[in-house]
């Protein structure tokens, strides 16, 4: 089974679905959006990342590592001793039962609103066995799963979470397959195709339309996605682009400009 490292769990989430959520990010995508707002999930692998305008050059990182610039082996002494959270790991190997027990903690707050969990990324579906395997031991607790994809993975993988979900939180980006494909490196065909297949099942389905100028936000290409949807009676949000993700940008690249 493929497992993911996981770089982030987030509690008390209210924009990853209904309710209040705590929301899991798997490491590792198959598309390549240049607006991501977490592009430390890009990548399967594990990567240290340092923030700038956090560090007050105390030296202490230097002083532990054994390794130095550009030979970093990822041991995490120096993430220890920085005593201002400039330095961060990203990546985490967990079981699917320490995930679970992750989700559980606030089950009492999702039982009071109609929340869960939601597995996010990253793109969480390149790991179905796995998500799986966490999905079924949070259904197992009476807790609803969520997950948050852009589908571009095939419909055998679907197969394999479907009967462990409850909501699919499935981002439609743009209609045109050349936009799509000059954007994030992929076409939408099997996107498309994937979303359709899904309404006919009986989950919940919730589209997510990211809003980004120079992309998707003109008239025309806004247009096609109404069209395309209009017939679809799905629930659909639209989400402003923010540009949360260029300062994890930076952080992640760091070390790789000074290579
Ligand atoms: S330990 Fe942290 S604050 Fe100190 S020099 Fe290193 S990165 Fe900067
Ligand atoms: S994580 Fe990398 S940079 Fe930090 S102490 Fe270890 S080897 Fe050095």
């Amino acid at each position: 089974m493929k497992t993911p490292l996981i770089f982030n769990i987030v509690r008390g989430s209210v924009v990853d679905g209904p309710g209040i959520r705590t929301t899991v990010f798997f490491k590792g995508c198959n598309l390549d959006c240049p607006w991501c707002h977490n592009p430390e999930g890009k990548s399967p692998l594990p990567q240290l990342a340092f923030f700038k305008d956090k560090c007050v050059n105390c030296g202490a990182c230097s002083k532990v590592c054994a390794k130095g610039t550009g030979k970093c082996v990822l041991c995490g002494a120096c993430v220890e001793v920085c005593k201002t959270n400039a330095r961060k790991i990203y990546g985490k190997s967990m079981t699917a039962e320490e995930i679970a027990r992750e989700v559980k903690k606030d089950k009492i707050f999702y039982d009071n609103c109609g929340g869960g969990v939601t597995f996010s990324g990253g793109e969480c579906m390149l790991y179905p066995e796995f998500l799986a395997a966490v999905s079924k031991i949070c259904k197992s607790e009476n807790i609803s799963v969520a997950i948050d994809t852009a589908g571009c993975v095939p419909y055998e993988s679907f197969e394999k979470v479907l009967p462990f979900t409850d909501i699919f939180l499935y981002d439609i980006k743009c209609i045109t397959p050349s936009l799509h494909k000059k954007f994030t490196g992929k076409d939408n065909g099997l996107i498309l195709e994937n979303f359709e297949r899904l309404l006919k099942t009986d989950k919940r389905v919730i589209v997510r339309v990211p809003v980004i100028d120079g992309f998707n936000s003109d008239a025309e290409e806004m247009e096609k996605i109404k069209d395309y949807l209009s017939d679809k009676h799905v629930e659909t949000e639209y989400l402003k682009y923010h540009d949360m993700g260029e300062s994890k940008k930076a952080a992640i690249n760091f070390f790789d400009s000074l290579s």
